[in-house]
């Protein structure tokens, strides 16, 4: 289905069916709704850009309205250009120019991330932040690694199985948790397979989410470059972060018209790989025993990708592991929605139901995709909170991360 196909507001047939699956508009009034916002709105948008109701802000860009619409209709995407000709019209607030910069974040916090950490905790200074900035007190900010997964990575000796694969890692993984990279690099060298990185851009959704489209632009065009360098030269390429993935593959070309269609074969989810040498009865299936039971979140753009869960696939043939599905919705955080002032207590609100299920399971460990689902899972419930490859890379013999 073509962008311009998706995106046109003439398909939608005025069911509603995504405006009782929005999260925001469950637990909130002050989002007037994605059919509203959407195409309703599109129709003026056409005519007049400054059509955009400024609700438009509590959109969390979770992708639910696109997965539900039974027309097709990309209402996500009209949304958020619509937001990005709000803040084209009206300007961002310095929160939320800083919050879209992960990446300059991360690399400021490497000249010291052990004092951008404390100050990041230091609880006199977060109400400071939030009267200042309204970047919220109680949430949990992320933090820093003492090395960023690029400085740690080193290149293993592995047998010849004539795959060439490139690591993404998004800049999650990069500045805040390299422990998950690492783990990547385990598997797939348990399957003889070497991992090539690179430096990359920030594949832009934190701008895209805060309305700078034009920034975001010009980092989707150079990663795209960069990705079909690769590509022209026998490279699969793979994600750990389902948003980056999601973001490459498909806001690049409904949001700025560019052809993502090579990343389409080339560039999957790492389970999905794994999935793909299981079929072709590849993958090595030599796993210790993982006596535990763990629950399992589904991040909403991993939902959104359209790919299953192809994690749970593989986690199942680990021996004595039991993955107990939570199934209870989206978790509220949204990249920076919920470090936002105004946003948080929605996000929580969101979220609720995970919480719930979480507590409700008695797990004392949880695993998720996305790693602003596990910081936002860890801050209300308290739990710990991994990437299912971190299990995958421990049943290989590698890391101690979860408790047995
Ligand atoms: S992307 Fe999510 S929050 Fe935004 S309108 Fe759609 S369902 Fe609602
Ligand atoms: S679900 Fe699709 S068709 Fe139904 S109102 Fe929403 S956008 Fe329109």
């Amino acid at each position: 289905m073509s962008s311009d196909h998706r995106l046109a507001l003439d398909n939608c047939i005025k069911c509603s069916i995504c405006v009782s699956h929005c999260p925001v508009a469950r637990v909130t009034d002050k989002f007037a709704g994605p059919k509203q916002n959407g195409p309703d709105l599109e129709r003026f948008r056409l005519e007049e850009p400054a059509a955009v109701h400024p609700s438009i802000g509590y959109c969390t860009n979770c992708k639910g309205c696109d997965v539900v619409c039974p027309s097709g209709v990309a209402v996500s995407a009209m949304n958020c250009r619509a937001r990005g000709e709000y803040v084209s019209m009206h300007g961002a607030p310095l929160r939320d120019k800083i919050l879209a910069r992960v990446d300059r974040m991360g690399r400021a916090a490497r000249l010291a991330p052990s004092l951008v950490n404390r100050l990041a905790g230091l609880r006199p200074l977060r109400p400071l932040a939030e009267k200042m900035l309204g970047i919220s007190a109680a949430m949990t900010m992320p933090r820093y690694a003492q090395k960023t997964f690029l400085e740690l990575y080193k290149p293993q000796n592995v047998g010849d199985t004539g795959r060439k694969v490139l690591y993404y890692p998004g800049c999650y993984v990069n500045y805040n948790a390299p422990e998950v990279g690492l783990a990547l690099a385990e598997v797939l060298a348990h399957n003889n397979i070497r991992v090539e990185v690179e430096q990359f851009d920030c594949c832009g959704l934190p701008l895209i989410a805060n309305g700078l489209l034009d920034t975001a632009r010009d980092q989707a065009k150079k990663n795209l470059a960069k990705l079909q360098g690769y590509i022209n030269r026998g490279y699969d390429i793979v994600t750990t972060c389902p948003s980056c993935q999601l973001t490459l593959r498909q806001e690049y070309r409904e949001l700025f018209q560019l052809n993502t269609d090579p990343l389409h074969e080339k560039m999957l989810d790492v389970f999905e790989y794994l999935s793909v040498l299981l079929q072709q009865g590849k993958l090595v299936t030599r796993f210790e025993e993982l006596p535990l039971q763990v629950g399992y979140h589904q991040p909403c753009h991993l939902k959104a990708a359209g790919c299953g869960v192809p994690s749970r696939e593989i986690l199942q043939l680990i021996p004595g592991l039991r993955v107990a599905d939570l199934d209870a919705g989206c978790c509220g955080l949204a990249g920076t929605y919920g470090f936002k002032k105004e946003k948080y207590a929605i996000s929580q609100a969101i979220g609720r139901n995970v919480f719930n299920a979480v507590k409700e399971l008695g797990v004392r460990q949880v695993i998720s995709e996305c790693g602003m689902c596990q910081l936002q899972i860890h801050h209300f419930t308290g739990v710990a909170v991994y990437h299912p490859l971190q299990v995958l890379a421990q049943a290989c013999g590698h890391g101690k991360w979860l408790a047995k």
